[in-house]
């Protein structure tokens, strides 16, 4: 066995929460990477050390004084070095940075300092070797991960090293320059080391207890979910739940390593487990009981329809309607087509600065008889791999909405059948959303 963790910023924010990491690791021998993100928010009201690193870089552009937010970085890492009773040098690696701070700074090596500084005091806490990420991970000039050379770098470092900590969120340029990933890319770092090694199973520690249902935030107390495919996740994190950096799948899909979600704050929870496929003979009663995964929704689409007769047998029309989108570089939701009339689901975001002229241009390529926009729609979407054999799910859809006059816009349901998506008003999202669950759910 052998297991990759990482850790995000809140389950390392203070010297209490490296201790519960420390527990966590040392709890499981085969937990011999460790992958950690800069230190999050203690509270609600406190900063990430990312979000300041970044406010340092712009204080240093625009020629203002980063020495106050540096020093509050500085005070973040002291009292966690104090409050586990640490003894590496922190003081050479913090004269290093300050060194080279000046306007010509490169940002990707400033912010990539909080997960350096993290892992260096990590690695003192557990007694594991750390490992540089610029040092492992490697990215081509084009922005992508040279997946091949980062998974042998990683796996000479364990077998030379035996137990590592890693930082996550960042990795080297051919020229040896840091190179920072997006934003919360400390889930791509461990998904790569955990594929690199071919390991058991990569766990990823938060602050939740894995994944819910539906968004806490319209819903009350959403159940857990606590097996979900990679096809289905993919689903609802496009449909706008937040859970994993969406590019963290794909190391550990390709070699088939299940990832498991879990919470730091409460190590006894099971979190929720993704693998590509479950054997459902091994379900709970919980997940017996229910054939659904999750719902999730985003709001603000617009919808344009073009009306012509027998649209439906008009191939050519269809092709130049979307052409018009792709020379906007606008990308497409979803298309919709009837028998006199073809619709294509855009975000309103995207669409807005040039819909008078896509719909000139759509009048000018197929002369149809009329085109309508109808903006203020939000998707909703009900995911589960269950729903491919069992009948009677859209007719669920339609009733719970149906009978709270819920009038829906669009519905479509792709081919893999995990999901059905509605268009509804704006208005009605979070009702939406409500009414599903309580028919999926609560009164299933
Ligand atoms: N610290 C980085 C961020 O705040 C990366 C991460 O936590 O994954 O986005």
């Amino acid at each position: 066995m052998l297991k990759v963790v990482k850790f995000g910023g809140s389950s390392l924010a203070d010297s209490k929460q490296f201790k519960k990491v420390k527990d966590i690791v040392t709890a499981d021998d085969s937990r011999r990477i460790v992958v950690v993100s800069a230190p999050g928010k203690r509270d609600k009201t406190d900063s990430k050390v990312t979000d300041l690193l970044y406010l340092c870089h712009a204080h240093l552009k625009y020629g203002v004084s980063y020495k106050p937010t540096f020093d509050m970085i500085e005070e973040r890492f002291n009292d966690i070095y104090e409050g586990c009773g640490l003894t590496c040098d922190l003081e050479p690696e913090f004269a290093k940075i300050r060194s080279r701070m000046n306007k010509d700074m490169s940002i990707d090596y400033l912010v990539s300092r909080g997960e350096y500084l993290s892992a260096i005091l990590m690695a003192d806490y557990l007694g594991y070797h750390f490992v540089d990420a610029k040092d492992v991970v490697f990215f081509n000039y084009d922005g992508k991960i040279n997946l091949e050379k980062s998974y042998e770098a990683i796996s000479k470092k364990l077998a030379q090293y035996e137990r590592l900590v890693i930082p996550g969120f960042y990795g080297s340029l051919p020229n040896g320059k840091v190179k920072t990933m997006s934003r919360g890319g400390s889930d791509i770092s461990g998904s790569i080391a955990a594929a690199a090694i071919d390991a058991t199973i990569y766990e990823n520690w938060t602050d939740v207890s894995g994944i819910l249902m539906a968004d806490p935030r319209i819903v009350d107390s959403p159940k857990p979910i606590e097996r979900i495919t990679y096809g289905e996740l993919r689903e609802l994190a496009y449909m706008g739940a937040d859970v994993l950096h969406e590019d963290a799948i794909y190391p550990v899909r390709d070699k088939q390593i299940p990832l498991n979600i879990r919470n730091t704050n409460m190590p006894d929870n099971k979190g929720t487990l993704i693998m590509e496929s479950f054997d459902e003979k091994e379900q709970s009663e919980e997940e017996r009981n229910r054939f659904i995964t999750g719902i999730s929704g985003r709001r603000n689409f617009s919808i344009i329809s073009v009306y012509k007769n027998r649209v439906s047998s008009e191939a050519k029309l269809m092709r130049d309607v979307l052409l018009v989108f792709q020379n906007y570089d606008i990308n497409i939701e979803t298309t919709l087509s009837g028998i006199d009339c073809f619709s294509v689901v855009v975000s309103t975001e995207k669409v807005k600065e040039y819909i008078y002229d896509i719909v000139e241009e759509i009048k000018a390529a197929c002369s149809p008889e009329e085109v309508k926009v109808m903006e203020n729609i939000s998707l909703v979407a009900t995911v589960g791999r269950k729903m491919m054999y069992r009948p009677g799910v859209s007719g669920r859809v339609f009733n719970a909405l149906g009978d709270q006059n819920i009038n829906i816009r669009m519905i479509s349901q792709g081919a893999d059948e995990i999901s059905i998506t509605v268009g509804v008003d704006n208005r009605d999202f979070e009702k939406t959303i409500k009414l599903l669950y309580n028919s999926f759910v609560t009164n299933n």
